[in-house]
């Protein structure tokens, strides 16, 4: 059953009405976007946001973090409260689309509760938590960290491309990093974060479905391995004789490649992304190579038994060519899953309107990312086209991200009213 427009609750027209707004805020071309954290156009768009988020009937404020807030009070304010958001800042050469559908998308859902005259049971609030990109001082989930207070040492000394630090961005943007306590959310008092956003994978297109409930982060293994040979002249050392770094590196970029394609049904992805060859000459036989491995996956236990098989294959592959090797580890996260309550009432709300969403995961973190850690946590993914994200052609019909947002308001409603 496809859902006609009678079947939103939501309010398809505005929620278009202000994605388009938004993408209007720090444009870059006809659907291109660049709304770097903290910078005057992001503070353009969260000022537009709160504006919208007043007129809605929710009390609004900025927080010292960055991040924009807006409340809907229950019946008990001192209940934990329901969190509900994403970002609206981009990278610098962005689509509309990413974080945008998940804030705007979340206000959608708190108005129309609103309007019907809905009170929860506990406040539902809506969140642009700030920087979650991290292109600016490169390092991102800044506000959602903030909040959960897990900043870590010398992060408002970062400094951007032209020298400003996070200090000096914060304050401009009229925060006091002083008062950074006064933010902070205390453990336990958030009871649920759900995030709406783009799915910036090719997977519900693949599956013809327009929206997607999400099972966990995958988190990424990252390792650089380093291979040493031994250089010599292109022209004169045998093919036998050779030690060749490049050679054995190239082999090992094959070994990833189809250990992590074997089982076509699990979405296990791994890439080597970076690779620096010494003393890259073309008529010298590659000595060094370095170059890095990101290996994902939503089980870690088969993650695990991937980066087994792939160590053996490095082990083996350098033996063959003469080659000496390290592995070192830069960042092993774990997936973060998604709370099962959460995913049931998705699942089930989502067949009440005749929607098929199936369950993927997330390859990419979310601030979603670091509030599964303090909170149960539930995303829903809206289909966009080709995959395409980080990039100005990113796409995803205004069909489709009412959907999600219909999706989001009824799993906010049900869980509001529990
Ligand atoms: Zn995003």
């Amino acid at each position: 059953m496809r859902l006609t427009e009678k079947t939103l609750t939501i309010n398809k027209t505005r929620l278009e009405e202000r994605i388009h707004a938004l993408s209007q805020i720090g444009k870059i071309s006809d659907t291109g976007v660049c709304r770097l954290a903290l910078s005057p156009e992001d503070k353009a768009a969260v000022e537009t946001v709160k504006g919208w988020m007043e007129e809605a009937g929710l009390t609004a404020r900025i927080d010292h973090f960055g991040n924009l807030i807006g409340r809907l009070e229950g019946r008990n304010p001192e209940a934990p409260v329901l969190m509900l958001g994403s970002h609206i800042d981009s990278q610098p050469y962005a689509g509309r689309f990413d974080g945008v559908i998940g804030v705007i998308g979340a206000l959608e859902a708190a108005q129309t509760l609103k309007e019907l005259n809905i009170t929860p049971n506990m406040p539902i609030e809506i969140v642009a938590f700030c920087d979650e990109e991290g292109c600016r001082f490169n390092k991102g989930l800044f506000g959602v960290r903030g909040i959960l207070g897990k900043l870590e040492d010398g992060e408002l000394d970062r400094t951007d491309k032209n020298g400003i630090t996070r200090k000096e961005a914060l304050i401009e943007f009229g925060c006091d990093p002083e008062k950074f306590k006064e933010s902070e959310y205390s453990a336990g008092s958030i009871s649920a974060f759900i995030e709406l956003h783009i799915e910036q994978g090719p997977i519900l297109e693949a599956k013809d479905t327009p929206v997607g409930i999400v099972t966990g982060i995958s988190g990424p293994l990252w390792l650089t391995v380093e291979l040493e040979g031994f250089a010599g002249h292109a022209g004169s050392v045998p093919m036998h004789m050779r030690q060749d770094a490049l050679v054995g590196a190239a082999k090992i970029v094959v070994a990833l490649n189809d250990l992590t394609s074997e089982d076509v049904s699990a979405p296990t992805v791994g890439t080597v992304g970076s690779m620096k060859i010494f003393p890259d000459s073309r008529n010298i036989i590659p000595e060094k190579v370095s170059f890095t491995i990101d290996l994902r996956d939503i089980e870690i236990e088969r993650r695990d038994l991937i980066e087994q098989q792939l160590r053996k294959k490095i082990h083996t592959i350098s033996e063959q060519h003469g080659l000496t090797y390290t592995i070192s580890e830069d960042t092993n996260s774990e997936p973060r899953y998604c709370s099962e309550r959460i995913k049931k009432l998705m699942s089930k709300e989502s067949a009440n309107i005749g929607l098929n969403a199936i369950e993927l995961m997330s390859g990419p973190f979310h601030d979603s990312l670091a509030m599964s850690y303090e909170c149960d946590y539930g995303m829903i993914f809206v289909r966009c086209k080709d995959g395409i994200s980080h990039n100005p052609k990113e796409f995803s019909t205004i069909e489709d991200i009412s959907l999600g947002t219909e999706l989001l308001y009824r799993t906010a409603m049900k869980m509001a009213l529990d």
